[in-house]
């Protein structure tokens, strides 16, 4: 799908600066945070300050189009695509590398509490970090 089209399934206005983000967004793996990507957006001639991406971002991922990553190891929020729902990371402490856990385990489980809370459960956070074997070798 054309980036200007997930905007408009959205209801969220077509600008220049959303594009360039979300085109960020498709070209890395990984969450992003803020300076990052605006760091990205300057490289590519997009005049844009840190407030405008951190907006657009939170306006994005209002709608679902993106998704806000937080770990525990790290106070900075992350942005990546949502491109497959709802999945976890792991994560390396070392060399920061991160793998995609497919699916979730939790799905059941947070279903289940719903149940039991009658909470209306919007989202959980789990965190798994450690070494990667690369860096479990150096030390
Ligand atoms: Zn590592
Ligand atoms: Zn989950």
């Amino acid at each position: 799908m054309e980036i200007k089209d997930v905007l408009k399934n959205k209801g969220l206005k077509i600008t220049k600066k959303r594009i360039g983000i979300l085109k960020v967004l498709d070209m890395v793996e990984y969450p992003v945070d803020v300076l990052e990507i605006k760091d990205k957006l300057n490289d590519n001639d997009i005049e844009i300050n840190l407030s405008t991406v951190y907006r657009a971002l939170e306006d994005m991922a209002e709608v679902g189009i993106v998704n806000r990553v937080n770990f525990s190891s790290d106070t900075r929020v992350f942005y990546e695509l949502n491109r497959n729902g709802h999945h976890h990371y792991l994560h390396c402490l070392k060399c920061k590398a991160l793998v995609i856990i497919d699916g979730c385990p939790l799905d059941d489980y947070q279903e289940d509490l719903a149940k039991k809370t009658k909470y209306d459960l919007t989202g959980h956070n789990l965190d798994i970090y450690g070494y990667c074997p690369k860096c479990q070798d150096k030390k």
